[in-house]
């Protein structure tokens, strides 16, 4: 008899006949013999309805208050599916995260989880019973309503399988696992059958929305097995693991991810002295923006040139503070563009192959892409290119790197 976590995100749970679905599909699992924890998001569309109307009353509501209100999305789900469950003939029963007790933090809408007390549930399993829990949200030390961020429902689901050593974590979604790269780029892209953490982790930081980073943190940390599968489909979705595949057969590399979310920033001509690094990203940091890729040229004539990439919506900010820093330093220009994209090949491969990167370059040399930054680690290249070539260059990416999914008869 396993014990497993569900997590139903909110398109499963978007109406009364989808939770009436979810109600069966627990079930199933139910009456195989397994002791099993529901943790369900909103409604689709609920959370941002809240938001909505909070922001009718305040541009910027109060913080406790919007936590107070918004986690009552997940407060309505729990009750729906432990009502659709006990009508079926399954004993379950609802429980909110500070009913539960999810202790977190008092960073509201931001909150992380410091301890969950499992002894309620553990009560309720052993009296029989689906615990149904509502994700995203969590209580303080004084007892403060707490949520944990936009797609949190994620993070409930793994940190509760961690507290109660679950055998498995299930992320039922409105895909069938993780793909190599995005289905609606690439046709002939493939349901991963594993993936490690590691590698889950990049694809989801580079721009891969299937999980919440911070889900993948928190699993990867406590090894707790995790699974993504489709609600309403059979199959057997993606599972992250902690285990790299030995085998030969398996490919380099692992997927694509790539994003549109970021923005390019040059200062010319700085002066090659020690220092220069910290003189232009310190004010950068200290403006709360996040630089992600840094190329800085070797000097000639004692100056150099220094790149960097921001998140879009930081372009702005930015692109001031550094025009302030250039006039202090005596730099010759900024310059900035926003028509720029990420693309990244992802695997643990990598670390036992050689010449993936110049694979890579050379796929998107034959389509006569050009690169403009180019950053490493251990298991992901990235390249930052025009944007309009995007995907063109995850097509050519993905043929080169032969994760292309077998061509159907007839096609
Ligand atoms: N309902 C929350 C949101 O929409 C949490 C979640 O769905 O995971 O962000
Ligand atoms: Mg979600």
């Amino acid at each position: 008899m396993a014990l497993i976590v569900q997590k139903f995100g909110g398109t499963s749970v978007g109406s009364v006949e989808r939770i009436e679905q979810v109600a069966a599909k627990v079930k199933k699992f139910r009456d195989n013999g397994d002791d099993i924890v529901v943790v369900v998001s909103a409604m689709s569309g609920e959370t941002n309805r809240l938001i909505d109307l909070a922001k009718q009353i305040s541009e910027q509501p109060v913080a406790r208050e919007l936590d107070v209100m918004v986690s009552t999305g997940e407060q309505v789900t729990i009750a729906l599916l432990a009502m659709a469950l006990i009508k079926i003939g399954v004993p379950a029963v609802s429980y909110t995260g500070s009913q539960v007790r999810i202790l977190t933090d008092s960073a509201h809408s931001k909150a992380r989880i410091l301890q969950i007390d499992s002894q309620n549930i553990q009560k309720e399993l052993k009296a029989g019973r689906v615990v149904v829990v509502a994700g995203f949200q969590g209580v303080d030390e004084s007892g403060n309503i707490t949520t944990l961020g936009r797609g949190g429902s994620d993070t409930t689901g793994v940190a509760l399988a961690a507290a109660l050593k679950a055998d498995e974590c299930q992320i039922y979604t409105d895909v069938d696992g993780v793909y190599t790269t995005d289905p609606r780029v690439v046709a002939k892209a493939q349901r991963l059958n594993k993936i490690t953490f590691e590698e889950m982790l990049e694809m989801a930081s580079l721009g891969s929305k299937v999980l919440q980073i911070r889900a993948v943190e928190f699993a990867g940390k406590y090894s707790v097995p995790l699974r993504v599968l489709h609600s309403f489909q059979e199959g057997p979705g993606t599972l992250i693991t902690l285990d790299e595949e030995e085998s030969m057969e398996q490919p380099i590399i692992s997927g694509i991810a790539f994003n549109r979310d970021e923005a390019k920033l040059t200062i010319r001509g700085v002066p090659d002295t020690p220092g220069i690094a910290f003189k232009i990203l310190g004010p950068i940091s200290s403006a709360n923006v996040e630089v992600d890729m840094i190329v800085q040229n070797v000097a000639h004539d004692n100056t150099t040139d220094f790149t960097f990439t921001v998140h879009r919506n930081d372009y702005h900010n930015a692109q001031q503070v550094l025009e302030g820093i250039a006039r202090d330093m005596g730099a010759r220009e900024v310059i900035g563009d926003v028509d720029i994209a990420k693309v990244s090949i992802v695997g643990v491969g990598m670390r036992s192959h050689a010449g993936v990167a110049s694979r890579m370059f050379e796929a998107l040399a034959k389509e006569n892409i050009n690169i403009q930054m180019i950053s490493t680690s251990e298991i992901k290249v990235s390249v930052v290119i025009e944007e309009k070539y995007l995907e063109l260059a995850v097509r050519a990416l993905h043929t080169a790197f032969e994760l292309d999914a077998p061509t159907a008869k007839g096609d």
